[in-house]
């Protein structure tokens, strides 16, 4: 893990390295998804500060490993990264204009409730019901350090909470019952003795 932050400038060396870094000429990087239980996904990550060109590669190689992943949402957390950065896409890939970047997001405004199924890439065949407001609105900034606001409804609105909740250490299955949640963590054991997880 250390060798992947140090390759995005989070230490001295990296920052100084950036100058040299072509970004239209690098070819993406596909991450590997971090997997529960790491503890990573368990923590709170730290504000984004630099908006540079190295971000910039950041965000470009999340989408793509995102992609690479078949998810539709995608928290720097889940790479090994613990910054405040997430990608969605609900689209994956179809429509350029739903590429979002959510950098340091909060939210400003919840409303209403939705109980649908969900599933994240860190905890692959999971599927559970989860209750999220129904309307949000998030602001955040984007890799060039501008904020702006986006609201969301529907499944863009569960993207933007389930998102900003790995930026939080939040995995949805604790945001489902106990007995729920147990029945779960009893299934990933079990996948895990038989070398399936
Ligand atoms: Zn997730």
């Amino acid at each position: 893990m250390m060798a992947i932050w140090s390759r995005f400038g989070i230490t001295e060396e990296g920052k100084k390295g950036s100058a040299a870094l072509d970004i239209t000429n690098e070819a993406s990087m596909i991450y590997p998804i971090v997997k529960f239980p790491d503890p990573i996904l368990q923590r709170a990550s730290a504000p984004v500060t630099e908006f540079d060109d190295e971000l910039r590669k950041l965000v470009a190689d999340m989408f793509e490993s995102m992609y690479a992943a078949q998810g539709i949402g995608l928290a720097a957390p889940q790479i090994g990264i613990p910054k405040r950065l997430t990608v969605i896409d609900l689209s994956n890939k179809k429509e350029p204009k739903d590429k979002i970047v959510l950098i340091n997001p909060v939210i400003t405004l919840q409303e209403g409730k939705q109980v649908e199924e969900e599933g994240c890439l860190s905890l692959p065949e999971i599927r559970e019901k989860v209750r999220r407001s129904a309307r949000v609105i998030v602001k955040a900034q984007d890799e060039y350090g501008k904020w702006s606001e986006r609201e969301g409804s529907e499944l863009l609105a569960r993207a933007f909470q389930h998102e900003i909740d790995h930026l939080d250490g939040v995995l949805f299955i604790f945001r489902i019952s106990a007995l729920k949640r147990d029945l779960i963590l009893r299934r990933i054991r079990k996948m895990q003795r038989a070398g399936e997880w």
